[in-house]
């Protein structure tokens, strides 16, 4: 069969529909929009997504990705704050594609803890300002969320995806390593965005590991890496001093039992090691 693949929205349906809903894109919420269906298919494809799946898509805009997806055939979950895109974009999408599965959620991502369905995939180009916090409250909160696909600044990038010892691994590396494990997945051209940004940008893949610990070790594990890399020059045995009993003797005794060397920084353990480190100073 020779059917015509339904339109996606390039840069006269952006700025059209932008007018329509007088949105004036805004830098508090990240709001730069795709108007390229080259990237939105690329995306679409490394993501991997299968015809019948739910996807959580964050910040949908004005459509561009969801259009993406739903034409590959997933059933789309979005999550949108802004108000006028959220109401906006079921009829984008009727519009063009009329058989699409679309449920929009006009909510803070950062606030969600329920969806309408349970998404086994992320997809999105996500919001600048708040792509870690909203990543991890995603991966707390739906443990349906198998792998996924984001965009995001270049520099958050690659910290998500750094090892540890290199110069960009930081708390939000260790954090993403709770759970499962992160790659870039190409690099994305300034150019594709209305407004074109003034950073570049990165596609992160992840899959879904086993967790490591239970929900409170996770809690003590994330507190422990806040302290290490508040003061990332420190050794352990003092950034963690205030968590392990208060000075650092006690601290390198707990890091010890744990089998990691005090004299260590932050920026050298992974996510196991820290772990280890909240055990050591429970039991
Ligand atoms: N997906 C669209 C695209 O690729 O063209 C738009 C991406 S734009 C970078 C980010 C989107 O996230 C905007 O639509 C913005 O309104 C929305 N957004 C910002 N903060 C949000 C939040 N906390 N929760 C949900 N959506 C948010």
């Amino acid at each position: 069969m020779n059917e015509a693949r339904p339109a996606l929205l390039g840069p006269a349906e952006i700025r059209d529909l932008a007018e329509l809903l007088g949105v004036t894109p805004t830098k508090k919420l990240g709001q730069n929009f795709v108007h390229d269906a080259n990237t939105v298919r690329r995306i679409v494809h490394v993501a991997g997504v299968q015809p019948g799946e739910t996807v959580l898509e964050i910040g949908p805009g004005l459509g561009s990705l969801t259009l993406g997806l739903t034409e590959a055939g997933a059933d789309v979950i979005a999550v949108e704050i802004d108000g006028r895109l959220a109401e906006q974009l079921p009829k984008t999408v009727a519009l063009m594609q009329p058989d699409a599965s679309l449920e929009v959620v006009h909510r803070d991502a950062l606030k969600v803890v329920e969806l309408p369905g349970a998404p086994v995939r992320l997809v999105a180009n996500l919001p600048y300002n708040v792509s870690v916090p909203v990543l991890l409250h995603l991966l707390e909160h739906f443990d349906s969320l198998a792998s996924g696909v984001v965009m995001v600044q270049a520099e958050v990038g690659y910290r998500l995806a750094a090892e540890p010892g290199s110069k960009v691994y930081g708390a939000p590396s260790v954090k993403a390593g709770w759970y499962g494990a992160w790659r870039t997945a190409g690099q994305v051209s300034r150019q594709v965005f209305w407004p074109v940004p003034n950073v570049d940008s990165v596609l992160v893949a992840f899959e879904r590991g086993e967790a490591p610990g239970t929900e409170a070790e996770r809690r003590a594990t994330f507190e422990l890496v806040d302290a290490a890399f508040q003061q990332r020059r420190k050794m352990l045995r003092q950034s963690l001093s205030g968590l392990l009993g208060g000075s650092a003797a006690s601290a390198s005794a707990v890091l010890e039992r744990a089998g990691v060397d005090p004299q260590l920084r932050g920026e050298q353990l992974d996510t196991a090691a820290f772990l280890g480190i909240a055990r050591a100073a429970r039991g």
